[in-house]
């Protein structure tokens, strides 16, 4: 029976208790078990009983049925120093309308990322107000030590939490966790937010990872003085690719018939539209499979279509090239080389008659020392292995760990609409990411900050 197994799983004490059932919710009157109590302040065993008092804790362990238990607390008096005193409440905290299990519960569950306020709340049938309050009170994340690589990014969010539509990330490179979340990227919320970090802490940061963001870039020479600066490779392939898809576009659109239905149009058109992922993808990384082109009424393999797709114009075939070459060295150069190899690239996008791949020339120019900072390798951060047989290897540096930090991000944020306080989203964000945020012991009180 269930309100039997209540007792006997529960971690509690209580002696003698009577219930009663009403509808969903069990009431129960519980007492504690008497033992030899003694002054807490004095320490003296000669004590009288001094009444009782009562307090109704709210007791969600079981999720079929909701706990009402009323506990009766013994007060006694010290006979010796007149000291009043209660006996021990082992069921839930001083002021606590929780139990200490209930509590735990809530809490374990707030730790997975597709957990809502809402859902827990459904869960163990108290309300959605319970659960925030036990949330903003016993986790309060605050950053520790500074990591020595950051990871600097930003995380675009809706409008209602901050006025500001971008918050600004740092990800600790090493173990792939958030050092803090700052409410916005704004280059005077930064300079308020790392001039109060001590310099001496600041001077141990070796290194940094960012995207071509001339605000970081500030940021991290100023305060960051022996930091060498990286930037994160992804957003480097990412520009270069998307060179590659204007030259792409254009080529394209001088063939649009701007018809309806995009099979009626030309077969350059259609060909460059529906295979526009040959452009960007890695040519290993595509289908080896023969298939059959309908509208060309031709068979191709990955090989004969390519040479087909690039043979629509020589600007094409040249922008590829300059895009898989990159991508490669990208791939596979090593730091020492990196400079030089880079250099030849390089000089290949400014003679490339290609006004994008020329935009992108001007500007890796400028982030040249940066960008080749990213062939470096960290021996003491290894890669996870993904398959059985993988050697772990030192990681790159990049910012590539805060791709999967977003995913939770968005997660969160899509099923939490508890969020109007920025406070309290981050601190849940972290809570869920980070392994090991403390639970506090002494649950803070309700402030205006958590209601
Ligand atoms: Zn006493």
């Amino acid at each position: 029976m269930i309100y039997n197994n209540f007792f006997k799983d529960t971690n509690f004490d209580f002696d003698r208790f009577k219930f009663r059932v009403v509808g969903k919710v069990v009431y129960i009157d519980a007492y504690y078990i008497t033992e030899d109590e003694i002054c807490p302040a004095c320490g003296s065993p000669h004590i009288s009983k001094n009444g009782t008092t009562t307090k109704t804790v709210k007791h969600c362990t079981y999720h079929t049925l909701l706990f009402m238990v009323k506990c009766h607390i013994q007060r006694y008096k010290c006979k010796l120093c007149n000291n009043i005193f209660y006996e021990k409440d082992t069921f839930s905290n001083p002021k606590e309308t929780l139990s200490k299990e209930s509590v735990f519960i809530i809490l374990e569950k707030l730790k997975l990322s597709n957990a809502t306020f809402e859902s827990v709340a459904r869960d163990l049938h108290i309300s959605r107000q319970n659960v925030i309050d036990v949330f903003d009170r016993y986790v309060d994340y605050s950053p520790g030590k500074l990591p020595d690589i950051l990871s600097f990014d930003e995380k675009h969010i809706n409008k209602n939490m901050t006025d500001n539509v971008y918050l600004f990330i740092i990800v600790d490179f090493k173990s792939i966790e958030i050092y803090d979340i700052v409410h916005s990227r704004h280059k005077n919320v930064l300079e308020r937010y790392f001039s109060k970090i001590p310099l001496e802490d600041r001077q141990k940061v070796k290194y940094i990872t960012m995207d071509m963001w001339e605000t970081y870039l500030d940021i991290a020479k100023r305060y960051f003085k022996n930091a060498i600066i990286a930037i994160d490779s992804f957003h480097v392939m990412r520009m270069i690719n998307n060179a590659m898809n204007s030259v792409r576009i254009s080529t394209m659109q001088k063939f649009n018939l701007k018809t309806e239905n995009i099979d009626d149009n030309h077969p350059y058109y259609y060909l460059l539209k529906k295979y526009r992922y040959y452009f960007v993808s890695e040519f290993d990384d595509l289908s080896s499979k023969r298939f059959y082109n309908r509208k060309l009424k031709m068979w191709f393999d990955k090989h004969s279509l390519l040479k087909y797709l690039l043979d629509i114009d020589p600007k094409l075939e040249k922008a590829y090239y300059l895009t898989a070459r990159y991508r490669e060295f990208n791939k596979t150069t090593s730091h020492e080389k990196a400079l030089e190899e880079f250099e030849i690239l390089l000089d290949d996008f400014y003679y490339s008659n290609l006004s994008p791949f020329f935009e992108v020339f001007k500007t890796l120019s400028t982030w040249k020392e940066y960008i080749i900072n990213s062939f470096i390798t960290i021996p003491d951060a290894l890669t996870k292995p993904e398959k059985k047989n993988d050697i772990p290897k030192p990681r790159r540096l990049s910012s590539g760990a805060i791709e999967g930090i977003n995913a939770i991000i968005d997660k969160i944020n899509i099923n939490g609409n508890g969020y109007s306080n920025f406070w309290r989203f981050k601190n849940r964000v972290i809570y869920v990411i980070n392994k090991n945020v403390p639970i506090l012991n002494t649950p803070k009180k309700k402030t205006k900050n958590n209601i």
